[in-house]
């Protein structure tokens, strides 16, 4: 008998049909004699409706009441699930974050979780229940509800399976596991039977939305390892485990891209010593958060200084540096609202050498043009036009040879 939390995201609950089906797998692993604690997102698309409803009614909708709006959907399905179970004859009862006590920092939209308290959980285990949790939610030191960011379901489950010392933690979600890439993009991407923390983590902070880049580092952190799974097909799906349980490191484990990019570039800088300071600390003082740097000297003794930030703060880094070009005498701003970011990542970079110019070769050939580059250990990353980035990442999975099984990890997918 083991310990099991099963997170479901929202397309695994996105009608009534599906909830049912949620419901029979949740029994069947309660039949095979474990006790089983679940997390829930919300229904299909409904968080995103409820963001709308509070941006069409203000442009700055109160954060703590934009917490409490938001949190509703997972509220919903927890209660749907929970009574498809008890209709099931399986006794099961359902909690909000706060009823659990899932206690989180007061930061409204993007909390973090501080602690969880498993006497809730513990009891109705106990009592032989089947507890069902509302994911993406918790409660600060006021008793205001939080939210925990955009995908913060998983972190929820993460957490819990964590603090209940669960024996794994399994997230089910629309597609087979972790993939070379987004399956839905590259339909011949091919599903990893083993990722390590380190890359997933990775793949989560450059765009792979399959996991919450939290979820990940929570797991690594507390040595929990989560297997992502389909609630729509049978199979093992992919373990994310620490890197010695990896069995054959490969040189490139996936490709993760962001569409979400703009770059903006003053040019023509006269030099001048603290330039870089002073831009950067004007758009962080406005707390935009930027990525890649690049800077070059040009034939006129001048600077380019060029930066990406994500699109959404794109208008307000681009007033800032409008104002900021006229005080450091620049000749021009240039910008490009449009871009994505293409990321390679591996944890067998690091004793392979020739993988950048594999991966640059390849874009080259495809006629996709690189904007700007960065690179650390695991992980080369290219800023590239959004309409060529479908074609950088095919071309960039063909170089590599992604689709195809790799002989010395063929025994993991047998098993
Ligand atoms: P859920 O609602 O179950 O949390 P998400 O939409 O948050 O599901 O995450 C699953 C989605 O992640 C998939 O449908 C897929 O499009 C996307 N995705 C992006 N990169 C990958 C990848 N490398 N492997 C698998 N899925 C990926
Ligand atoms: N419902 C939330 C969202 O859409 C949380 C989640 O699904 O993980 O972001
Ligand atoms: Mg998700």
């Amino acid at each position: 008998m083991a310990l099991i939390v099963q997170k479901y995201g929202g397309s695994s609950v996105g009608n009534l049909d599906r909830i049912h089906h949620v419901a029979q797998k949740i029994l069947q692993t309660k039949q095979q004699g474990h006790d089983v604690v679940v997390v829930v997102s919300a229904m299909y698309g409904e968080t995103d409706r409820l963001i709308q409803l509070a941006n069409a009614l203000t442009h700055y909708p109160d954060p703590r009441e934009f917490d409490v709006l938001i949190s509703t959907g997972e509220q919903v399905s927890m209660a749907l699930l929970s009574m498809a179970l008890n209709a099931k004859q399986c006794p099961a009862r359902s909690f909000t974050g706060s009823q659990i006590g899932i206690h989180t920092d007061t930061i409204h939209t993007k909390a973090r979780i501080q602690k969880v308290n498993t006497d809730i959980i513990e009891r109705e285990l106990k009592q032989g229940r089947i507890v069902i949790i509302a994911g993406f939610q918790g409660v600060n030191e006021y008793g205001d509800i939080t939210t925990l960011g955009r995908g913060g379901s998983d972190t929820t489950a993460v957490a819990i399976a964590a603090a209940i010392k669960a024996h794994e933690c399994q997230i089910y979600t629309d597609v087979d596991g972790v993939y070379t890439t987004d399956p839905h993009l590259i339909p011949e991407a091919r599903l990893l039977p083993q990722i390590s923390f380190e890359e997933m983590l990775e793949m989560a902070s450059l765009g792979a939305k399959v996991l919450q880049m939290r979820s990940v580092e929570l797991a690594s952190k507390h040595n929990m390892p989560i297997r992502v799974l389909s609630t729509f097909s049978d199979g093992q799906g992919t373990l994310v485990t620490f890197e010695d349980k990896i069995m054959h490191k490969l040189p490139v484990s996936g490709i993760a891209f962001s569409r979400e990019e703009a770059v903006i570039s003053l040019s023509g800088i006269p030099r001048q010593l603290g330039t870089e300071g002073r831009i950067l600390a004007k758009v962080s003082q406005a707390h935009i958060e930027i990525d890649m740097i690049a800077q070059n000297m040009t034939a006129q003794n001048t600077v380019d200084f060029t930066f990406t930030v994500h699109r959404r703060e794109y208008p307000k880094a681009l007033k800032i540096i409008e104002e900021l070009a006229k005080e450091l005498g620049a000749v021009s701003v240039k910008t490009n609202p449009k871009v994505a970011k293409l990321s390679l990542v591996g944890i067998g970079m690091r004793s392979h050498t020739g993988v950048a110019s594999t991966m640059f070769q390849s874009l080259g050939d495809a006629g996709v043009n690189i904007q700007m580059i960065t690179t650390s250990e695991i992980k080369i990353s290219v800023v590239v036009d959004e309409a060529h980035l479908e074609q950088g990442v095919r071309a960039v999975h063909q170089a590599f040879e992604l689709d195809k099984i790799p002989m010395e990890t063929q025994q993991l997918y047998i098993e």
